[in-house]
């Protein structure tokens, strides 16, 4: 895969949370490129906001490792999560779409309940799904709501869905948290976003110490800018023109590039001793 290193996107805006098919131009999944070597084979997985993005990027690649792949996604995303289905159903892979809104406990403990049943266990959970809104005005300007959707949506959930998982991940398990380079470098316009990821990679440190006698290994990927309908759809036009453009790579990455971080994460084969781990693809920027 080569990536154009002087890229600017073309001006766009989107309503969240976005959808692929209106990104100009369209991310790079893996779909053409993606080779697996069996490193996930007879795993299970669940991938939360699998429908487009980076989520779907590691679905495809967890299926091309022979995983079987439960993911999710919210109801206006149904057009995304048909196009990951076909290319799961294209990895000649069991595969479970489930739609789910994980703002709340009793949907969390559903959906891990509903990929259990339909997959005939778990063994990866990936706490993929987040939110964010850019805004130029400070802290008094960010509304109970607006740290409702944030909080529940990137912290409370992965707690919910980590708790409802556990008992059911036997040893050799993983959990894979998407963190991002805003737990380290923060933007003044992503505050709350950025301390939901501060917070990810802490819990991710100590639920690593409380699951290692269970033999569940607990680590985190830190994204930097990635090209994905989040963005369109809760970045300013200008800052999409621009986006990735601050990095040592000089670009944003693609889904496709941060894929194979959540792949080694997940592997027995390649990652069996390390836990509690942040993971940092994020073009150079540094993540300590
Ligand atoms: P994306 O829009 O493709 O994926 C985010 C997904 O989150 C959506 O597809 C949606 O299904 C899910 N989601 C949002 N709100 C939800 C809710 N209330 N309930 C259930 N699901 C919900 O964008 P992405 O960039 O691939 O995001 C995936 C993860 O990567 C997020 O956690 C994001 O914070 C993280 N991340 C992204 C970047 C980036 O530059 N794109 C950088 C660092 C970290
Ligand atoms: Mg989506």
């Amino acid at each position: 895969m080569s990536q154009d290193t002087s890229q600017s996107f073309p001006r766009q805006q989107q309503e969240p949370p976005g959808l692929t098919g209106d990104m100009q131009p369209l991310p790079d999944h893996g779909e053409d490129s993606y080779q697996g070597s069996g490193r996930l084979e007879g795993r299970k997985a669940l991938i939360t906001g699998g429908d487009s993005g980076i989520g779907r990027a590691v679905a495809i690649a967890y299926a091309r490792e022979g995983a079987d792949v439960a993911f999710t996604y919210l109801a206006d995303e149904k057009a995304d999560a048909d196009e990951t289905s076909a290319q799961l159903e294209r990895a000649g892979r069991a595969y479970v779409a489930i739609e789910a809104d994980l703002r709340d406990r009793e949907t969390c403990d559903r959906v891990v309940a509903d990929a259990v049943q339909q997959l005939g266990g778990l063994d990866i959970l990936v706490n993929n799904a987040g939110y964010q809104m850019a805004r130029e005005e400070g802290l008094e300007e960010i509304t109970d709501e607006t740290m409702d959707r944030v909080f529940k949506t990137n912290l409370y959930a992965l707690f919910w869905l980590t708790r409802a998982a556990v008992p059911h991940l036997p040893r050799g398990s993983a959990i894979i948290n998407n963190s991002s380079i805003q737990a380290f470098d923060p933007s003044s316009t992503l505050l709350d976003y950025a301390a939901t990821k501060a917070a990810i990679n802490n819990a991710t440190v100590n639920l690593a110490g409380q699951l290692g006698e269970k033999g569940i290994r607990v680590n985190a990927v830190a994204p930097g800018p990635i090209w994905t309908p989040l963005q369109p759809a809760t970045q300013p036009v200008e800052k999409v023109e621009q986006f990735g453009q601050d990095t040592p790579l000089g670009r944003a990455g693609q889904p496709a590039e941060v894929a194979p971080a959540f792949v080694f994460l997940a592997s027995e084969r390649d990652a069996s001793y390390v836990s509690g781990t942040v993971l940092g693809v994020t073009g150079g920027k540094p993540v300590f």
